[in-house]
């Protein structure tokens, strides 16, 4: 040992009072924690290990421009095996632990009563503190049946950049949406650590130009994800629910990742680094009336969704449209083996550990691109990178969809099939037919959960880098030949320029 890794010890033994445990005598304890001193901060790893494999098709670029050519240059149209890496979603798309397989096996499929359902009722309890508890098949579902109870036409709903699902529903129901997402959630040049923030003085002043019947809920996505997966503080949920409590107003939050919103907290939020994942979830939902819950996120299954909430009124109201759209009140659409597997999940994904792990890692690919000079958006997001194609492709017009452009390369060239955020997804105008040009065109590179490694995320960057290196050969870009009338970007049909 050197003499100043003596001195360390030395000072160690004086400072340190700890009590051994079974694996380490004082002394190796103090000299491990002398070592860590003086070399290196060991990095996070994964707190699991593959158990089981699934393989994945390497192909080559010649098989690849054939295969997208005959896919129209629709990355939705190809079917999973002409896929290397598929980063088109993180919506039920992740791994599930060996005690989720395990909770599958011992699923109780009765229609009523099922063991499954109360474990998962009990889960939900006690991670999120809400009273009442109804299965869905999915978040959606979750949104349609309470929103069946909550939302009347001519309602107006505000919330942080509502979710398109959660949109579609209210708007199904002739209401409106007010989004009062904080200003520099829209500036991709500006740092903030809480993006998903809501303005509260915007909200305050549609809590009070509209009459209070008008209004239904409030609601809050944690994380946000239209904002590109962005976090919303603790800070900000508390000054949510006190404007929504001063207006008599209920607070429910989408809350398909509120766990990696939780992370956020802890890491960025000074009050609450000293706080466990599941006491920040507490305390989230401390706040609020209740949620719907897209279990395909946070809940690490491959399908799934809840409704949990305070109010027995309402839960009651709910039961009857769950019973109609979903299934009986035990199970809403879910086996009895999944609702088994989501209430492991919830768990699972609630622990500090693996959250860390998810996290850095879409951190990880994100911190490497910015190092190779390509225009990311930033801060990352919890579940996602988001590639700006505007920077990145300039020279390509923006009337033959860049960012398809960008996506559609990223696949001939690596095998890696993404999707596109930008004018293909914002549609036409309904009355001018013209196509609306959204602020932002992006490519998201959604990162599903437990699923690839580090190595994944280095051939990810590689890729792009080939492609950012050569870029100012791109010139043109695609022509649309088909297109449905509304959600075009699922079918459009595209033809190289
Ligand atoms: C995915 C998602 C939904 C919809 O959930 P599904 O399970 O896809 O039906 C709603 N809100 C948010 C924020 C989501 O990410």
């Amino acid at each position: 040992m050197t003499d100043a890794g003596s001195r360390i010890e030395e000072y160690l033994v004086k400072k340190l009072p700890f009590t051994t445990d079974n694996y380490h005598t004082k002394k190796s304890r103090l000299s491990y924690l002398c070592i860590k001193a003086i070399k290196m901060k060991l990095p996070y790893a994964e707190p699991y290990k593959t158990k089981m494999v699934e393989y994945i098709k390497p192909s080559t670029v010649e098989q690849r421009k054939q295969w997208i050519k005959e896919a129209d240059y629709n990355l939705f149209n190809l079917t999973s095996d002409k896929v290397f890496i598929d980063l088109l979603t993180d919506s039920g798309t992740g791994a599930m632990s060996d005690n989720q397989w395990a909770e599958m096996m011992r699923g109780d499929e009765s229609y009523a009563g099922s063991q499954s359902f109360l474990k998962l009722r009990d889960t939900v309890k006690r991670i999120t503190g809400f009273d009442y508890f109804l299965p869905t098949h999915q978040g959606r579902a979750a949104e349609n049946v309470l929103f069946s109870v909550l939302v009347k036409e001519g309602n107006i709903v505000p919330g942080n950049s509502h979710f398109d699902t959660t949109k579609g529903h209210i708007e199904f129901r002739k209401a409106t949406t007010c989004d009062c997402t904080i200003d520099e959630a829209f500036d991709t040049s500006v740092f903030h650590p809480f993006k998903g923030n809501v303005n509260i003085e915007k909200l305050e002043k549609t809590l009070q130009s509209h009459p209070k019947e008008k209004i239904p809920f409030v609601i809050l996505t944690v994380t946000c994800n239209s904002a590109g997966g962005q976090p919303v503080s603790l800070q900000n949920i508390k000054e949510v629910s006190e404007v929504c409590k001063k207006y008599d107003i209920l607070l429910y939050f989408d809350a398909a990742r509120f766990a990696e919103n939780a992370y956020f907290i802890k890491t960025r939020e000074e009050k609450y680094k000293d706080f466990t994942i599941k006491e920040i979830v507490r305390k989230m939902f401390s706040y609020g009336d209740g949620m719907t819950m897209s279990a395909k996120k946070d809940g690490l299954v491959n399908m799934g969704g809840f409704i949990a909430l305070n109010d027995e009124a309402i839960y009651k109201k709910a039961t009857v449209f769950n019973i109609m759209f979903e299934g009986f009140i035990t199970y809403g659409g879910l086996n009895g083996r999944d609702m088994g597997a989501l209430a492991v999940g919830l768990d699972e994904a609630t622990e500090f550990d693996y959250l860390e792990t998810r996290v850095e890692q879409v951190a990880f690919l994100g911190k490497q691109l910015v190092e190779y000079g390509i225009p990311v958006q930033q801060p990352f997001g919890g579940h996602a990178i988001f590639l700006d194609a505007n920077k990145f492709v300039p020279t390509i017009p923006r009337d033959e969809y860049r960012a398809q452009a960008l996506a559609i390369e990223l696949y001939i060239i690596g095998g890696i099939r993404s999707v596109e955020i930008g004018t293909i997804l914002a549609d036409r105008d309904p009355f001018t037919h013209k196509n609306r040009y959204p602020e932002l065109e992006l490519v998201r590179l959604a990162i599903p959960r437990r699923t690839y490694s580090l190595n994944h995320m280095r051939y990810i960057a590689a890729v792009l880098k080939n492609i950012y290196d050569s870029r100012e050969e791109a010139k043109r870009g695609y022509t649309i030949v088909d297109e449905a009338p509304i959600m075009r970007h699922f079918t459009v049909k595209l033809e190289k320029l």
